[in-house]
């Protein structure tokens, strides 16, 4: 639903978009033949202001598709939207390697539908995902392109095994089996434990909207809606349709996968729920620093080559002094953007401003946490319909401009690819304090791990499989007021006096890209999908 490739091409929230365009340009780098599909959204997602009273604002500007380096497709497709036909147009933008490989991602564009990202009601949102499911489909057929593998990220996509199930009828296969070859060429990713990434419709809905292409698959209503459901509960999932017509699903982290297999278990009853992990990853290329890069070479590390090739461990040849000086330079621009001290301990803490990853935790004492020697950067937009995520958004806007705290708390408007690029890599600690276990991975700790700044994190997502002490802090994600507490404790006893010892720093700093910039690549992520859910799915299509 969301792909993050440039910031000139708003069509993403946060991370789930981010890891979406990250896989895509690692695909690329690594020569896989993917291709994304996508919905183009001529309003884009929001530009962020703020009010006086430093409530978020929302505006929407119109995306001009060639200004995005988008191609328009010589096909349109048709998609019959609860008795309307609705033609959409495709476009491509070419996401390309340093090697010359390009990966394709197409979006699809229907005046009205594709308007902006997460705007409307249910009835807007099922058409949309009709739109990117089914057209989805149809466009790569239209286009020629006849995949061996359909990799559903995230629910969002699951109308496409419907859509697959009705063309192998429609050529002559038995409903029955066509459902089998539909299972055995689909994975399926589940991002969150969240409600928002686990969409449930209400059955009437699925069925005015659904039920003739279901049919035309050979699925009776009562058939379609079994798809759907969970026990105990009313009305249809795309998580449960995605797990039960794919032939492997995971979750991002290694908790995620055990959180995922214990939430979705009722589905197979009596058995091992059949969900494991890709841990995910980061685009070095994007999120690496270009003069940390640079300076990595110097010593013989080769950032853009795959994981197990980079030869990270060269890292500690670097000299102190000098990626000090990198990190400086890094810093200087988030001072400039802040107003900040370019001497004092910088903490950044940017994502969405959704309410279980409570942004407001560190600003609990406030006293406590301006006697210490810190100051902190924060940005993130809140989902234009959530009122809870505006008001902690409010809260730290207004506490920021408080005399008092004296340009100590600096929020930045309109948080996005570019302006991640510049505030991570110049942050000394990436703060994360979500409320164990709903943060299903955390993509923005690993960016700033790849560019020597050590995370103070709950240990949830990919934090618990990375967090040791050479490279950063843990908390035990509790009770918020037990977080809070440790997380003072922490700043107190160990983050600043370890920072006042710089040679202690930089042995951290370089710890932290050695030891997980290799690990948490998106080129290692895509290699373990390749590996591990691609190929398989393949054979089992070549087999039949
Ligand atoms: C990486 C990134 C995110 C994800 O941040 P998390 O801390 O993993 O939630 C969100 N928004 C942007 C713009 C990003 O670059």
């Amino acid at each position: 639903m969301e792909f993050a490739v440039d910031a000139k091409l708003p069509i993403y929230s946060g991370g789930l978009g981010v890891l979406a365009g990250d896989h895509l340009k690692a695909a690329a780098d690594l020569g896989v033949p993917l291709v994304g599909v996508g919905l183009f959204y001529r309003g884009g997602y929001f530009t962020q202001g703020l009010s006086t009273a430093g409530r978020q604002t929302e505006e929407y500007h119109p995306v001009d598709p060639e200004a995005a380096g988008l191609v328009r497709e010589p096909v349109t497709v048709e998609v019959d939207l609860a008795g309307q036909k609705i033609t959409a147009a495709v476009w491509r933008y070419d996401v390309r390697s340093a090697i010359g490989h390009t990966v394709p991602l197409y979006l699809l564009d229907v005046d009205m539908l594709t308007d902006a990202l997460y705007g409307g009601d249910r009835e807007h949102r099922i058409r949309q995902e009709l739109l990117l499911g089914v057209g989805g489909v149809r466009a790569l057929s239209a286009l020629g392109l006849k995949p061996t593998v359909f990799h559903v990220n995230e629910g969002h996509s699951a109308f496409l095994t419907i859509e697959r199930a009705r063309e192998l009828v429609e050529e002559g296969s038995e409903p029955q089996r066509a459902l089998e070859v539909v299972r055995g060429s689909t994975i399926f990713t589940t991002h969150t434990p969240v409600p928002a990434g686990n969409e449930i419709f209400g059955n009437e809905l699925v069925l005015r909207y659904v039920g003739e292409l279901a049919g035309q698959a050979g699925l009776s209503a009562k058939e379609l809606l079994a798809l759907g459901r969970t026990e105990g509960t009313d009305g249809f999932g795309l998580t449960p349709l995605a797990l039960r017509l794919s032939a492997a699903a995971n979750g991002v982290s290694e908790l995620h996968g055990e959180v995922a297999r214990d939430m979705w278990a009722p589905l197979w009853p009596g058995e091992e729920p059949r969900i494991g992990h890709v841990t995910n990853g980061v685009h070095i290329g994007t999120w690496l620093a270009p003069e940390l890069a640079e300076l990595l070479r110097t010593v013989g590390v080769r950032p853009e080559a795959p994981p197990d090739e980079g030869n990270w461990d060269a890292v500690h040849e670097l000299g102190s002094p000098e990626l000090w000086r990198v990190h400086a330079t890094l810093k200087e621009r988030v001072a400039a953007l802040t107003g900040f001290d370019a001497e004092r301990l910088t903490i950044g803490f940017a994502r969405r401003f959704a309410t279980y990853k409570r942004a407001g935790l560190v600003f609990s004492d406030l006293e406590r946490l301006l006697r210490l020697p810190v100051q902190i950067v924060v940005a993130g937009k809140a989902h234009p319909q959530d009122a809870a995520g505006k008001d902690v958004m409010q809260r730290i806007v207004k506490l920021s401009r408080d005399p008092g705290v004296a340009g100590r708390v600096v929020f930045l408007e309109n948080y996005d690819l570019d302006l991640a690029r510049t505030i991570i890599p110049g942050c000394d600690i990436w703060l994360n304090t979500p409320r164990r276990p709903y943060e299903a991975s955390g993509t923005s700790g690993m960016k700033a791990a790849v560019n020597g700044v050590p995370n103070l994190s709950v240990l949830d997502g990919w934090w618990a499989e990375a967090y040791g002490p050479e490279v950063g802090w843990a908390l035990d994600g509790a009770t918020d007021e037990a977080d809070a507490a440790q997380l003072y404790r922490v700043l107190e006893e160990q983050v600043v006096p370890r920072f006042h010892d710089r040679e202690a720093w930089v042995t951290m700093m370089k710890n932290s890209i050695s030891h997980l910039a290799p690990r948490f690549s998106m080129e290692r992520a895509v290699i373990e999908y390749v590996e591990r859910y691609y190929l398989p799915s393949t054979a089992d299509v070549s087999a039949r």
